[in-house]
């Protein structure tokens, strides 16, 4: 009879037989980037090897995302294990494309890899059938929370409701049945740390902001104009002066952009608009931090006497942890690279989608230092393919023999120890409260 740690030997051995095509299928990605809900090519590339592996697929959903299933020898449980499709924009990144400008410097490329990697790990070895649960491969679009503009046109030909992939998943009903997630993210390489569990981040509201004023010859008849770019720039003048008000525990994050500061230099700016994420470690800091943000904002349209319209879009939840998944991961993981390889993490202030989904069902989401550079920088690139492509994929798929060995006991004890913070339809609602706008 074969033994968990069986199973866990033949899955790990399955996923190196693959390394040379995980490590491809990563880097193929990289060189095709692609920004959020037009993950075209990648999508078909994960379709390519899902048909390969002989699995059934849905794909078009929530525009870009593809969902094969692998069926247990039961379905007590249902879990999901996701990569995520996007990449962000760094025009001056080495594999940039050179036409739109995305780059994959967010490492969502070895995300795809490692969802496909434990898949195939699971199912080459014949470990799914040992199996008491059913697990879906998701590549999800769009986690990436950019082009506001582009994605709230989306979303008024109603072709998505919220901004971010996963997000759209769980209104869709895509998640519907699931019992928890599985995924990982890439980070910074560290000397002796090449994995850490256990983070949490920030949640997020994301704000289009759009000021408008009155054009007039920026040389001959300033006084006839409203100058809706000097509005702007004292409305984040506003923000800025509230920086001191924000308390250290809250980690408020607000760092607008301006998307478009006038058209001529000869002419009065009369429409300028910024974006901007106002992100906290608490939905009630993000509101807090929000009322200033706005307060600021219409301070600078009333001192110039321009005209401000400040549109709330829904961001993130701030991301929690799963102690339990936590440690069944960072145990496998210590078993592939050794105990002092891995490490705690602590509180990020940056966000993710997966945050939603981490206030409904159990999630886990451990960071592999596998990049050379600071994410979102045109520096970053994978730099320890094994760890990001490979190894990467081996932790997820020991994790689930885990939780789904002989009758799936691990994996119904942390069902049945969480408690969502709220059901799918008040989640929905959370979001109409806080972007009624929106
Ligand atoms: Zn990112
Ligand atoms: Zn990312």
């Amino acid at each position: 009879m074969m033994t968990k740690e069986d199973g866990k030997r033949k899955v790990m051995e399955a996923i190196e037989k693959r390394a040379g095509e995980l490590q491809k299928i990563g880097e193929t990605i990289l060189q095709h980037p692609e920004l959020g809900f037009k993950e075209v090519k990648t999508a078909a590339l994960v379709e390519d090897k899902f048909r390969s592996l002989g699995l059934a697929y849905q794909k078009g959903l929530a525009v870009t995302g593809v969902k094969a299933h692998l069926p247990g020898k039961s379905r007590k449980i249902h879990l999901a294990i996701m990569g995520e499709l996007d990449s962000i924009l760094i025009p001056s990144h080495p594999f940039a494309d050179p036409q739109t400008g995305a780059a994959h410097a967010c490492g969502h490329n070895a995300s795809i890899a490692g969802m496909l990697g434990a898949g195939m790990g699971l199912l080459d070895s014949g470990v799914m059938k040992e199996l008491d649960g059913d697990i879906s491969l998701i590549a999800v679009p769009a986690e990436e929370l950019v082009e506001l503009e582009y994605r709230n046109r989306l979303r008024q030909e109603g072709r998505i409701a919220f901004l971010a992939g996963k997000q759209e998943f769980i209104r869709l009903g895509l998640l519907d049945g699931v019992d928890m997630v599985l995924m990982f993210h890439l980070q910074q390489a560290e000397p002796v740390q090449k994995i850490s569990v256990g983070g949490t981040m920030n949640g997020c509201l994301a704000k289009f902001i759009r000021y408008q004023g009155k054009e007039s010859h920026a040389g001959g008849a300033p006084h006839l104009g409203i100058n809706a770019l000097n509005a702007a720039l004292l409305g984040m003048m506003g923000i800025h002066a509230q920086r001191e008000t924000f308390r250290d525990e809250d980690c408020v994050r607000v760092h607008p952009i301006i998307t478009r500061g006038g058209d001529l230099v000869n002419v009065v700016p009369a429409d300028v608009r910024l974006e901007t994420f106002v992100r906290g470690r608490s939905v009630e800091a993000m509101q807090d931090a929000n009322k200033k943000v706005n307060r600021a904002l219409k301070a600078g349209a009333l001192a110039i006497g321009a005209e401000v319209e400040i549109t709330d879009l829904p961001g993130y939840l701030p991301c929690l942890k799963n102690d339990r998944l936590d440690q069944l991961f960072a145990a496998n993981a210590a078993a592939l690279l050794g105990t002092e390889a891995i490490g705690q993490a602590g509180h990020l202030t940056a966000s993710s989608d997966l945050g939603d989904i981490s206030h409904l069902m159990p999630t886990l989401q451990p960071f592999i230092k596998a990049g050379r550079g600071n994410l979102h920088t045109e520096e970053f690139v994978v730099n320890d393919p094994q760890l990001a492509y490979v190894e990467s994929a081996k932790g997820l798929a020991m994790t689930v023999v885990d939780l789904l060995w002989q009758g799936a006991g691990e994996g119904l004890v942390i069902k049945e120890n969480y408690q969502a913070k709220y059901s799918k339809e008040e989640y929905l609602q959370l979001w109409q409260r806080l972007c009624p706008e929106g």
